[in-house]
């Protein structure tokens, strides 16, 4: 009897920044290596001429979608908001016209779980349809508890201390006064977009950027809310075996720097593609590197340029500078001992992965959960809380590189990156879960 053949082409969209590209290209490359074609649309013609590096991809676009530029005017709710409205009737023009000149050959459709308006297109054209969540799975978890609070109630009850620290259950040792709601505005828009994140509709199945060993808690618990398959396939960098997806040129010329330091003792300090210190954290931060007399290696977006000019000689004399490292070859150094991180999710699974511990700096609040997990779940690494000032930081960074406590969390973050190994292995959770994925992409 005649074979016949499944769809091969997956269509991926990714919300455009780094944070959520990289873990989604991650992911085009562990289909392709599984046979699959991937077509990436994505909601910005500016941005399409930096994405053609990738290869291997094909690029189409979303025109009616909002620009990013509109996220500072907005703030990220009301943008995510106002993105999915205006992006919903353009994505289903691009798929019925994918559809023609693929010649009905598209087997799924695989969306950053912010960009739930691709749901209504999968439904509209009967495209089997799945999520894909680039955060923790606790903080996907956060999110379906948010979607069942009444927002002004929450916030009376979080004057109550008792209430504050109670834990959330089946989350230990989460409390409620942790749960990620810094940073994005008045709470009950907040809580309309998670509604809206959470909602699976039609999908078939989601799939997160985890590792079991890492979150079992919390991926129970998704499992029995969402009712439908969770894939946990990460560390998809490792599952995928995949080069960079920069979206901003890397300076490799640091690595040339790194060869020549001693194993374990440079700091590597890098706050993600988005969030900058002010002038003074700056500062405070030069001065405290400089202090522990420790080699450091710093991400600066703006450049050595840009910082004040009291610290500038002394910094580019004790560190090295650039402006976009190639992080996770500068994470698998011998010479790296420590990262000094804001906490953005994929930092912390490529650190966890090349067995680094931390010193975490977050900003916002699913920053924060990370941060926590690290220090006092996973016990990787040390959390800089309140104002920076140079003796902290000086303190923080001996603690993690020269002090015996550092030691041990190093000794544990190699355990994990042991576990994190095994479970891209094949019989490993993330390599079976992969596999499972394939199957139902080819039998739906
Ligand atoms: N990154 C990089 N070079 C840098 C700084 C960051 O390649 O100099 C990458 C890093 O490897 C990670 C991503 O940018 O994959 C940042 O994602 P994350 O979730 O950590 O933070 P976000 O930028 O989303 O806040």
């Amino acid at each position: 009897m005649e074979k016949v053949a499944h769809k091969r082409r997956i269509v991926l969209v990714p919300l455009p920044l780094q944070g959520h590209v990289t873990p989604m290209m991650h992911l085009g490359k562990a289909l392709t290596l599984k046979g699959f074609s991937i077509t990436v649309a994505l909601g910005q013609l500016d941005q399409v001429s930096s994405w053609q590096h990738f290869p291997g991809y094909q690029f189409i676009t979303i025109p009616e979608s909002l620009p990013l530029s509109e996220v500072k005017a907005l703030g990220p709710v009301e943008f995510l908001i106002k993105l999915n409205k205006t992006s919903e009737a353009s994505f289903k023009d691009c798929i019925s016209q994918l559809l023609i000149q693929q010649g009905n050959d598209i087997a799924c459709v695989i969306y950053d779980d912010l960009m739930y308006f691709c749901e209504a297109a999968a439904k509209e054209f009967k495209l089997p349809s799945i999520i894909f969540s680039t955060t923790s799975a606790t903080h996907k978890a956060c999110f379906s508890i948010l979607n069942k609070l009444n927002p002004k109630k929450f916030l009376i009850d979080m004057e109550d201390p008792e209430l504050q620290n109670k834990v959330v259950e089946n989350l230990h040792p989460l409390s409620y006064k942790d749960l990620p709601i810094a940073g994005f505005g008045p709470l009950e828009r907040f809580v309309e977009l998670c509604k809206e994140v959470v909602n699976r509709r039609t999908a078939s199945g989601v799939i997160i950027n985890t590792v079991t060993s890492l979150e079992s808690l919390s991926l129970t618990r998704l499992q029995q809310e969402f009712g439908i398959p969770v894939y946990t396939l990460g560390p998809l960098h490792i599952t995928a075996a995949s080069t960079t997806y920069s979206l901003l040129e890397e300076d490799r010329s640091c690595i040339e720097w790194l060869n020549m330091q001693k194993p374990r003792s440079v700091i590597y300090i890098s706050l993600g593609s988005i969030f900058d210190m002010g002038t003074k954290e700056v500062l405070e931060m030069a001065w405290g590197l400089c202090d522990s007399n420790l080699p450091f290696l710093w991400v600066i977006r703006d450049g050595s340029e840009s910082l004040p000019e009291e610290v500038s000689t002394m910094v580019s004399e004790r560190g090295y500078i650039v402006k976009w490292a190639p992080q996770i070859e500068v994470l698998r150094h011998p010479a790296v001992g420590g990262f000094w991180s804001h906490c953005g999710w994929n930092s912390i699974l490529e650190s966890i992965s090349e067995g680094v511990p931390m010193i975490c700096r977050p900003f916002q609040g699913e920053q924060k959960l990370n941060a926590m997990h690290v220090e006092s779940v996973w016990r990787i690494g040390i959390h800089v809380g309140g104002e920076v000032e140079r003796g902290g930081v000086e303190r923080a960074v001996k603690r993690l590189m020269i002090d015996e406590e550092g030691a041990d969390m190093r000794e544990r973050a190699l355990d994990f990156k042991e576990k994190l190994k095994a479970s891209v292995r094949s019989g490993g959770s993330s390599y079976n879960a992969l596999n499972e994925l394939v199957n139902l992409l080819k039998t739906e």
